[in-house]
């Protein structure tokens, strides 16, 4: 069987998911489970974006081992290769990800370059990455709204100038599979000696057809597909790896490919990134949603229990997702604790699994059944915290028919404590109005949710506050099962992340009137 490789971008272009701010930490934390997963390569982002980017894509090519590290750098700016090596030379692979805008419209918008000046920068783009490896991915962006001769043309360059991967990008999700198989099929009839397996694909979701397309890409000979993980990404997203995944190892692609996963890290990495995007998934969502193995059966009764139910296409076990409510008790041993946090995809030592059980235990007594839901919470924490500019320390909420209700909050802001009361129109309003007040800062409030993320009603609430502030939005998210206390939580944990985006931003790389940002 054929070989089929996977481009993870879930940390470039997937966190351009509207509201998404992930911190160094986190997008380690991803990169890890990533290659947990054995994807083939990772894109850990721009290095010459920010002084931010450049510190994560150094830290993921110098500490993760396994797949190719591949960074981007834009072929216009040649600074951008220099820096893009200097972050990604330590990786045991690394690849140069260089691109330029293919269709009238985007070479209008960003480039303003005829055609035969795109091949110049396209060729002395690929040679410049050469200089510094042997791996050259070369992207042609909005691929599939450009002149299909223009496509070939600037493959055969790309390949003749040293690309070792060529990338169709469908970056405005247009494609439909019969016209991404007509492509494909003319670069490879188009370009002489063009080696097997170095074309690529690269999705978007816009009409529901990203996994399609990847699947006619590789009808028509392409060994790559870009994904990320949950489908995250600008717009519609982009093509999810968990459904790839599902559909390879089925062999339902045509011809038969076998990707490199290890299937059993495909549920716990996408409760990974849900949970550290804070982007959830529908219900319905196919392979990883709440209900996509849960089936109210009609004949429980006559079902024979030891054979896999008739209307499974897959067993959810083989990609490591656990069926059954099986919750936790007091009674439940340090062992059987720790097991069940590996599994959900957490890696902590001896002395730091003791504390967590210990205070799993604690929460045991309170609630009746622990979810891993619940442990997903205890673990999160402890993972996450560390230099955060705003914490709570302490909130008393009084409400009910006959007070006005009112707020008492302690912070912690830059070390220093602070604290102050004040009122609202209820318990949640008097909380945010006190809170923003102590630290002077007023985000547009532009969503506020609340769902239960475990049954009964002493279950966790999970509340998700949308902030804006100067265009930019951020999503911030707590458990509890005091929904109010979480509310509160919520809230600091979104200002931290507005504090992160600017704290993050100096962009000076892009501050040169050739500079375009990259779309891809
Ligand atoms: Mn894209």
């Amino acid at each position: 069987m054929e070989r089929l490789f996977l481009f993870d971008t879930t940390l470039r272009d997937g966190v351009k998911a509207p509201g998404t701010v992930l911190t160094r930490e986190e997008k380690i934390r991803i990169a890890k489970q990533l290659a947990h997963l054995r994807v083939d390569v990772i894109e850990p982002g721009f290095p010459a974006a920010s002084e931010e980017q450049f510190a994560i894509c150094e830290q993921i090519a110098r500490e993760v081992q396994g797949p190719v590290i591949a960074v981007l750098a834009r072929a216009t700016n040649p600074r951008d290769f220099e820096i893009a090596w200097k972050a990604v030379q330590a990786a045991g692979k690394a690849r140069l990800h260089t691109f330029v805008p293919v269709s009238r419209q985007y070479r209008e918008h960003y480039l303003k370059k005829s055609f035969t000046e795109l091949c110049q920068v396209a060729a002395s783009a690929v040679k410049t990455a050469r200089g510094f490896t042997d791996q050259v991915e070369f992207s042609l962006v909005d691929a599939f709204r450009a002149d299909a001769s223009e496509v070939v043309e600037l493959a055969r360059v790309a390949l003749e100038s040293g690309a070792t991967t060529v990338n169709l990008a469908d970056t405005v999700g247009c494609a439909l599979p019969s016209h991404v198989e007509t492509l494909v099929s003319t670069v490879l009839s188009g370009v002489p000696g063009i080696p097997p397996g170095v074309l690529s694909i690269h999705c978007h979701n816009d009409l529901g057809l990203a996994v399609a397309n990847s699947l006619a890409a590789v009808r028509a000979g392409v060994r790559q597909i870009h994904c990320t993980v949950n489908g995250i990404g600008e717009r519609a997203g982009n093509a999810p790896l968990e459904e790839l995944a599902a559909l390879f190892s089925l062999g339902s692609a045509e011809p038969k490919v076998q990707s490199g996963l290890q299937l059993d890290q495909v549920y716990p990495t996408s409760r990974l990134v849900r949970r550290l995007t804070g982007i959830g998934v529908q219900p319905h969502k196919p392979v990883v949603g709440p209900n996509a193995f849960l089936c109210e059966s009609v004949v429980p009764q006559l079902a024979d229990a030891t054979t896999p139910p008739p209307f499974e296409i897959i067993q959810p076990e083989t990609l490591g997702i656990r069926t059954g409510m099986d919750a936790l008790h007091p009674d439940t041993t340090l062992e059987a604790f720790g097991n069940r946090l590996s599994e959900l995809g957490y890696e902590f030592g001896e002395s730091e699994t003791a504390e967590l059980f210990s205070e799993f235990q604690e929460l045991a007594l309170r609630k009746e059944n622990v979810f891993d839901a619940d442990l997903e919470l205890l673990a999160g924490e402890r993972a996450a915290s560390e230099g955060l500019r705003y914490r709570l320390l302490y909130l008393n909420v009084t409400a009910g028919s006959i007070s006005v209700p009112n707020a008492t909050v302690q912070l912690e802001v830059d070390g220093q404590i602070v604290q102050d009361a004040g009122f609202g129109q209820g318990p949640v309003d008097a909380a945010f109005k006190t809170i923003l007040r102590m630290v002077k800062r007023f985000p547009k409030l532009v969503r506020y949710e609340v769902n239960a993320v475990t049954p009964g009603t002493d279950a966790q609430g999970e509340i998700s506050v949308r902030l804006q502030e100067d265009g930019v939005f951020v999503d911030g998210r707590a458990v509890g099962t005091d929904i109010v206390l979480a509310s509160a939580n919520a809230l600091i944990d979104g200002l931290n992340k507005l504090e992160h985006v600017s704290a993050h931003t100096g962009i000076s790389e892009f501050t040169d009137e050739e500079s375009w940002l990259p779309k891809l």
